[in-house]
């Protein structure tokens, strides 16, 4: 069993594990790789001359080469672990708008975006005074790339928009929109977060300037996310955060900062997690990015058409291609009633607004129910969502 967890027992019933865009569970390879980083190689990286500091900076080292084998970076200097998706973006967000975002300036964001993806950006703006313009999404949940090239302005600094929505499942046609905004010589962030355990990931064929993604959805720890750049970008932009690593030299009247990617890494990483991470695309090419992506579109158009059986369903996000995600709603039923009551029958979702309130506030609901999937996700999870829909819809219309 590469995945011990999926074996817990809910209430009596087997676990029916549905929450993956929230965070994937983990294959036991990655969690040997934790617990073996700390039974035998524990150590700070990068400053030591001893065995161990020495055994884990390789590791780490070695972490960022699959990293950047993976998602195809021209360079390692261009991959940057992080926290997680959303520290990437902040990174991205606080560092370019102080170097390039004046007051009267514009980021363009989709209607979509998850708030990882809106309020760095906010926060950034308000700074200098610069102001958001928002790409606006069809019923169906696509983009509406004609209003996005109108968006542009002398002003335009940068684009950021997802590459898969965590509550639509929307593949956004990211390359378009990069070709788009390159046009105008405004460069572009893609959150990857609900795409990377997905489908492949090539960042010089997307052509995007940044890309940001979080391990823990693809399989790896909590804990670490890396931030792909540029490298010509990111050498133009000032450090994020002060202290050690990410400087050259200090004195009290000058510091000079390190090279990339270092330049970004102040501080202590969490070593494991990036062991950890490796473990996990280990695990993922082992599977085979080609035989995922079959898998989860087979079990996408099976899921939708047993769901589409059960009354008073409404889906939300129906584009063509749509990945990982199925959100809906039972009548007018709260969604926090309807996933309460299946996980009683041992089946988990997520319910609410998912970080994405403009995409409720656009359709006009409280939030929805969001079942969502990974790699060994089956067809017989989608049965038992099925079932408990089938009788808990009685009690709630
Ligand atoms: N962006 C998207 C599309 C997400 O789905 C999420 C998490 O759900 C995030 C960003 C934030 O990721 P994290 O909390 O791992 O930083």
């Amino acid at each position: 069993m590469d995945f011990p967890i999926l074996d817990t027992q809910v209430y009596g019933h087997p676990l029916v594990y549905l929450d993956n865009a929230a965070t994937t569970q983990k294959p036991q390879q990655v969690i040997e790789a934790l617990t073996n980083y700390y039974l035998t190689l524990n150590s700070n990286i990068h400053r030591g001359t001893h065995y161990l500091a020495t055994q884990a900076t390789e590791r780490y080292e070695a972490v960022r080469q699959q990293v950047q084998q993976f998602i195809h970076a021209a360079s390692n200097k261009e991959i940057v672990f992080t926290r997680g998706t959303t520290e990437s973006i902040n990174l991205v967000a606080a560092t370019f708008g102080r170097q390039f975002l004046h007051k009267g300036d514009e980021v363009i964001v989709s209607g979509m975006e998850h708030h990882s993806n809106i309020v760095p950006w906010q926060l950034a703006c308000e700074q200098v005074g610069a102001r958001l313009r928002v790409i606006p999404f069809s019923d169906e949940g696509v983009l509406d790339l004609e209003v996005y090239r109108s968006l542009f302005s002398t002003r335009t600094r940068l684009v950021a928009v997802n590459h898969v929505s965590n509550t639509l499942g929307t593949v956004n046609p990211v390359k378009e929109i990069v070709g788009i905004a390159h046009g105008h010589g405004v460069p572009v962030l893609i959150d990857g977060a609900q795409a990377i355990a997905h489908m492949p990931v090539d960042v010089q064929d997307l052509g995007c300037d940044f890309y940001c993604f979080s391990g823990h959805k693809m399989y790896a720890p909590m804990g670490v996310g890396v931030l792909y750049g540029r490298e010509e970008l990111l050498n133009q932009l000032p450090p994020y955060q002060g202290g050690g690593e990410m400087i050259k030299d200090v004195t009290f009247e000058k510091t000079t900062y390190n090279e990339l990617p270092y330049k970004f890494e102040a501080g202590t990483p969490s070593v494991g997690d990036v062991l950890g991470l490796g473990a996990a695309i280990d695990f993922i090419q082992s599977r085979g990015m080609d035989s995922i992506v079959r898998h989860e579109e087979q079990l996408m158009s099976y899921a939708m058409d047993r769901l589409a059986t059960v009354p008073n369903i409404r889906f939300f996000g129906t584009a063509p291609g749509k990945v990982g995600v199925i959100s809906f709603l039972l009548g007018n039923a709260h969604p926090y009633d309807v996933g309460t009551l299946l996980d009683k029958l041992g089946v988990a979702v997520r319910t609410g607004h998912h970080c994405t309130q403009p995409i409720m506030d656009r359709y006009g609901i409280p939030g929805t129910v969001r079942a969502s999937f990974a790699c060994y996700t089956t067809t017989a999870d989608i049965d038992a969502l099925h079932a408990a829909l089938l009788r808990i819809e009685p009690m709630l219309m």
